[in-house]
């Protein structure tokens, strides 16, 4: 059982408009993980309402069924398509669980929201999640295991995560798994010094196809970049059911580790996904900035749990502001007592969680 009397609150539901800000899955991911944080019942109406195929899709309805199987909700609206959904949260069962998504569907996606809860239990728990592992628009796992875990964990809590088999766009058959073993605090954390220095390695993948599709997407990176030949790796996998093709930048410097990635499509040419995430890696490179854009979003909810319930303070610095970004600012002002303070100055944005002031 989760620790009550730390993190319960006040029991009035909290309305979510999903069709507001970004208006995507985040905003469902979030305050669900809230909610079960808070003790607080949520409604989520006009969910992705704005979306060309609007309300709950299998990712979101796995993660909606997840957050309720973690804490024996209350659920109703949590069929594909809802766009209306309302979630009344028990408290934290930390255990063993495993969910499936059953398409390729984003596994990471899933974890974004039954982590933060489980991060904060009275006991550790272990977590597996199959569908997708490398997918268009979502973390790819290796952001998860070499960005985001880490640093959270250096806010207290510990993982240790495996990637069991790769799941591609359309077929799936990924599977992850998680360790959590809780803190009983949450520490601020600051990552506010320029990078200086990035050591960069790039990973491309195929599965089930031909291994020069990786070879090429290295070597459009290589003339862009001038880095190193040794900094490139083209890799077959055999442990994917389908065809797929992702390409990843890992950026490593002193405090952080950031991932970019691009995913391969069927009509786009390899040097097209390459350039892509070079673009984006490049992009992150040339503001020094210690934070990348989907780091940013991700990384305020551990920030404002810090905040909120153990005084704690966080700041980064980011590139510019995403949507994502000041939406997940929104979420997080709406269910717990935290004031967030940006502040933009030659592109570069500071962003600081801290405990909400009278
Ligand atoms: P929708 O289809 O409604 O947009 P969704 O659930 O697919 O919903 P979003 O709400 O857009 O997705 O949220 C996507 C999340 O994945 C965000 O937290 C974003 O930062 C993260 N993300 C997207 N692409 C990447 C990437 N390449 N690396 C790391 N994180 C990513």
């Amino acid at each position: 059982m989760m620790n009550e009397n730390k993190y319960d609150m006040a029991n009035s539901t909290i309305e979510i408009d999903g069709s507001q800000g970004e208006g995507g899955g985040q905003m469902v991911r979030s305050s669900l993980a809230l909610s079960v944080i808070t003790g607080k019942p949520v409604r989520i109406f006009n969910l992705r309402a704005r979306r060309k195929k609007p309300g709950l899709a299998k990712q979101h309805l796995t993660a909606v069924n997840a957050a309720a199987e973690i804490c024996n909700a209350e659920v109703s609206g949590n069929e594909l398509q809802s766009q209306d959904v309302s979630f009344n949260p028990g408290a934290v069962k930390p255990g063993n669980y495993h969910f499936k998504i059953g398409t390729a569907g984003s596994s990471t996606l899933v974890a974004q929201t039954v982590l933060p809860p489980l991060m904060i239990a009275d006991a550790p728990s272990q977590i597996q999640i199959d569908g997708g592992t490398h997918n268009e628009k979502a973390p790819p796992y290796e952001f998860l295991s070499l960005a985001y875990l880490p640093l959270v964990q250096r806010m207290g809590p510990s993982f240790k995560s495996e990637l069991r088999s790769h799941g591609f766009y359309p077929a799936g058959g990924g599977s992850i798994a998680i360790e959590i073993h809780p803190a009983s605090s949450l520490a601020g954390i600051s990552l506010t010094e320029l990078v200086k220095k990035h050591r960069p390695q790039v990973q491309a993948l195929v599965s089930k196809l031909p291994l020069k599709i990786a070879d090429r997407e290295c070597d459009k990176i290589r003339r862009k970049s001038y880095w190193d030949a040794n900094r490139f790796e083209s890799v077959e996998v055999t442990d994917s059911p389908g065809p797929g093709n992702v390409v990843m930048i890992f950026l490593k410097s002193e405090e952080l580790t950031e991932v970019f990635s691009a995913v391969g499509k069927i009509g786009i040419k390899a040097e097209q996904v390459a350039s892509q995430v070079y673009r984006e890696a490049n992009n992150y490179i040339k503001h020094s900035a210690p934070v990348g854009p989907h780091l940013a979003d991700q990384l305020l909810l551990p920030m404002g749990l810090a905040a909120a319930y153990h005084g704690q303070t966080s700041e980064f610095v980011t590139i510019d502001l995403t949507e994502h970004t000041t939406t997940h600012v929104d979420i997080l002002k709406r269910f717990l007592a935290v004031d967030v303070s940006v502040q933009i100055d030659s592109k570069l944005a500071t962003i600081k969680v801290l405990p909400k002031t009278a």
